[in-house]
């Protein structure tokens, strides 16, 4: 009998456009002068602009003068691919400065480079699971989907606490044989709801168990603390967390990606983890560049304010013209819509309506009736570009509303704005 491949697959990409899951992609034409405008053809090939409410540079290192001189110094210097492993001519000058550069960041002894931080998260976690006999992972629920593929990939034990709950991760922790290695893993800023991990809390638990800690700062490094270390580095615990995993394409502009711990830990990945191992090391000149990024945002605490103060004007804005955004103490905005298919026709309707570039954010990277439209802003957006969102969410949007002031939990109800800020009604 003759297998049908292609219609195995395609049957279940019809499934996801089904059920508003597919992933359109919007080629866009970045722009380092005019960001966060950008340019893209529509579907009759004219060319359009909008504004980017949806990226992670949120700094706007991606687009820094001297990371960029740096870049291109250093490419001509040393030309584009590092030409091989780490193991085998791939580390280079700027290898060695970058790793040093980050293990100071997080007052660690070493730090360890990774393709991206997806690859470092699958990486240690497995790795440690391998060279650990017995260790079970303790994870939060919310976790991003490279720690679940980590432990999964590492086939040992896991079990799940509920999201950011100290108390059910201390159940689980005391029914634990004293003597099992565990490590707890968890994100500092939940990417999807910006939620906050009781950071604290999860280090005195693990001292109190024996556990190690194992920290995703992707979201926070750059962001938050006084030099940009993250949230351990805002709350003062550095040393709590035995390993951060970091990322060099969101807070420093870059890309690639990280983890810092202590000369055991990061020796111990660098010799035995595949993920790091086995593949081409990141090339010299992004090494450089990063270097670079890193450097500015750590010595420059204005950048971060900048960045916070325009998050807060956007939610005030937002606020005013009777947006409703979920809160959280981070930096992530997101405007609940709670359907995948409606979620998909909202962006869709921004961008080619009102020059709005915004994701939709949809299972499986938000539970299922959890469908969002994940706004950030950076240093770069201007009052004026806050109010056209506002303006335009109110006038396209018809959305549910899910949670509209600090810890106030409204009934999902549909929503349709009248335009008019709430101030002025
Ligand atoms: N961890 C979290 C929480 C993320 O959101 C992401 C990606 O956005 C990653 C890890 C992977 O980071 P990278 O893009 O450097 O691979």
């Amino acid at each position: 009998m003759m297998i049908d491949y292609n219609g195995i697959l395609e049957q279940r990409i019809h499934n996801l456009k089904q059920d508003g899951s597919y992933r359109y992609f919007l080629d866009v034409q970045k722009s380092a002068r005019h960001f966060p405008r950008f340019y893209f053809e529509d579907a009759d090939g004219n060319k359009r602009s909008a504004i980017n409410w949806c990226s992670n540079d949120y700094l706007c290192m991606s687009i820094h003068e001297e990371v960029i001189n740096r870049l291109t110094r250093v490419a001509h210097q040393s030309g584009t691919g590092s030409g091989g492993t780490r193991n085998i001519s791939g580390t280079t000058v700027y290898h060695r400065e970058l790793e040093e550069t980050l293990a100071a960041l997080h007052q660690k002894e070493g730090a360890l480079l990774f393709g991206g931080a997806y690859l470092a998260n699958v990486t240690t976690l497995s790795t440690l699971a391998a060279l650990i006999p017995g260790l079970v992972f303790i994870s939060d629920e919310r976790n991003h989907a490279s720690i679940i593929e980590g432990i999964r990939n590492s086939r040992t034990e896991k079990i799940i606490f509920r999201h950011n709950d100290a108390d059910h991760l201390e159940q689980i922790l005391m029914k634990l044989p004293p003597e099992q290695p565990k490590l707890i893993v968890f994100e500092s800023v939940y990417s999807m709801n910006g939620s906050i991990a009781p950071m604290t809390d999860i280090i005195l638990l693990a001292k109190k168990y024996n556990a190690l800690t194992y920290a995703d700062e992707v979201h926070a490094v750059g962001l938050y603390g006084n030099d940009g270390g993250g949230i351990s580095a805002a709350l003062g615990v550095r040393q709590g967390i035995d390993i951060i995993n970091g990322t060099l394409a969101k807070g420093f502009g870059m890309t690639g990606g990280y983890i810092a711990a202590n000369r055991v830990i990061v020796d111990a990945v660098r010799s035995f983890g595949k993920g790091f191992i086995f593949t081409t090391s990141l090339p010299p000149a992004v090494c450089a560049a990063a270097t670079a990024g890193i450097g500015i945002v750590r010595d420059n605490p204005a950048l971060r304010t900048a960045f916070h103060k325009n998050v807060k004007r956007l939610r005030e804005v937002l606020t005013c013209y009777g947006i409703s955004w979920l809160y959280n103490d981070a930096h992530i905005t997101p405007v609940r819509i709670g359907d995948a298919v409606l979620c998909q026709d909202v962006a869709s309707r921004l961008l080619h309506e009102s020059g709005i570039y915004v994701q939709p954010v949809n299972y499986p990277t938000v539970p299922k009736g959890e469908e969002c439209l994940r706004i950030i802003v950076t240093p770069r957006h201007r009052e004026a570009d806050m109010i056209h969102l506002a303006k335009s969410l109110c006038r396209d949007a018809i959305y549910r509303v899910s949670v509209t002031t600090r810890g106030r939990r409204d009934k999902s109800r549909l929503y349709i704005s009248t335009g008019t800020p709430i101030n002025q009604q």
